[in-house]
């Protein structure tokens, strides 16, 4: 008998019908004697529909008071799986996170949890009951309601499996696992079996939107064996672990991300001193703009080039104060670029072989597709590439390490 929690995302509980799918999924695995917890969003929608009507009363909404608002959504979906569940012949009871008592930091609209009491919860297990537990909310110490920020179901599911020492945490969502690269750029991705919690990590900062970071982070941490799983179909779905012997096996490269959120900015001509870095880039994080990649030239005639990128929704404001940097120190000029693509290529094979970059910069090389920036860290290797490049890009990487579906499987 295994103790899983399982987490159903906004759209497996986006209608009544769909609610009682899951209450019968849910009744299938408790058929088999697992104890379960389960941990639901709202109903698709339904959160920015209550964001929406705050911003009718206000642009800027207390944030406590929208905490106390955007709550509810989950709250209905409880109610409704957990009627479901009864319906069906499964004791089932609902918790909100202040019932079970998810204390949170006091940080409204993206409170951290902090401890989780589990008592209740295993008494009601004991009691023979399916326990299921509002996602995305907590408590703070004075007692106020505080939301974990858009995605946190995630993150209160693996929270949850981590209090509960859970055998699995199962996110059920709406594809089928994770794949090498979005399916719909190249029709030969394939779902993965098995990744591991730091490649993860890399796939989800670097655009990949299945699993929110945080909720990967969470699993990493306290060693919760995540498994991502499609709501409606059957399938093994992938098993996110820590284990990186099994995933050794696998080819050298686990997944191709890319994001096209990015934009470049390049101050050229300015004088080669100590201090320039930060000269540049403090007055861009006093602007509250965060700086992804960097990279300066080596210098000659005492200046040189410096270019970094942004959120291409900070790309304005940092031009602005790129600029004003430039006239203070006397640089020659500043460019910028928003049609650009940052491609990544994930891997913890890359520990132990040579010559991945290089087989990276070939297949681009051969595609005849212009690298503008480069950074490498132990398990990627992202470019800096023109946009319109982008999907051209990814499918050539993805065949060049060999990371397409055989004929026949795939579509
Ligand atoms: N309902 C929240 C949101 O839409 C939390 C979640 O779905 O994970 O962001
Ligand atoms: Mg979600």
């Amino acid at each position: 008998m295994a103790l899983i929690v399982q987490k159903f995302g906004g759209t497996s509980v986006g209608s009544v019908e769909r609610i009682e799918q899951v209450a019968a999924k849910v009744k299938k695995f408790r058929d088999k004697g697992d104890d379960i917890v389960v941990v639901v969003s709202a109903m698709s929608g339904e959160t920015n529909r209550l964001i929406d009507l705050a911003k009718q009363i206000s642009e800027q909404p207390v944030a406590r008071e929208l905490d106390v608002m955007v709550s509810t959504g989950e709250q209905v979906t409880i109610a409704l799986l957990a009627m479901a569940l009864i319906k069906i012949g499964v004791p089932a009871v609902s918790y909100t996170g202040s019932q079970v008592r998810i204390l949170t930091d006091s940080a409204h609209t993206k409170a951290r949890i902090l401890q989780i009491d589990s008592q209740q919860i295993q008494k009601e297990l004991k009691a023979g009951r399916v326990v299921v537990v509002a996602g995305f909310q907590g408590v703070d110490e004075s007692g106020n309601i505080t939301t974990l920020g858009r995605g946190g179901s995630d993150t209160t599911g693996v929270a949850l499996a981590a209090a509960l020492k859970a055998d699995e945490c199962q996110i059920y969502t709406d594809v089928d696992g994770v794949y090498t690269t979005d399916p719909r750029v190249v029709a030969k991705a394939q779902r993965l079996d098995k990744i591991t919690f730091e490649e993860m990590l890399e796939m989800a900062s670097l655009g990949s939107k299945v699993l929110q970071i945080r909720a990967v982070e969470f699993a990493g941490k306290y060693s919760v064996p995540l498994r991502v799983l499609h709501s409606f179909q059957e399938g093994p779905g992938t098993l996110i672990t820590l284990d990186e012997e099994e995933s050794m096996e696998q080819p050298i490269i686990s997944g191709i991300a890319f994001n096209r959120d990015e934009a470049k900015l390049t101050i050229r001509g300015v004088p080669d001193t100590p201090g320039v870095a930060f000269k540049i880039l403090g007055p861009i994080s006093a602007a509250n703009v965060e700086v992804d990649m960097i990279v300066q030239n080596v210098a000659h005639d005492n200046t040189t080039d410096f270019t970094f990128t942004v959120h291409r929704n900070d790309y304005h404001n940092a031009l602005q104060v790129l600029e004003g940097i430039a006239r203070d120190m006397g640089a020659r000029e500043v460019i910028g670029d928003t049609e650009i693509a940052k491609v990544s290529i994930v891997g913890v094979g890359m520990r132990s072989h040579a010559g991945v970059a290089s087989r990276m910069f070939e297949a681009l090389a051969k595609e005849n597709i212009n690298i503008q920036m480069i950074s490498t860290s132990e398990i990627k290797v992202s470019v800096v590439i023109e946009e319109k490049y982008l999907e051209l890009a990814v499918r050539a990487l993805h065949t060049a390490f060999e990371l397409d579906a055989p004929a026949g499987k795939g579509e």
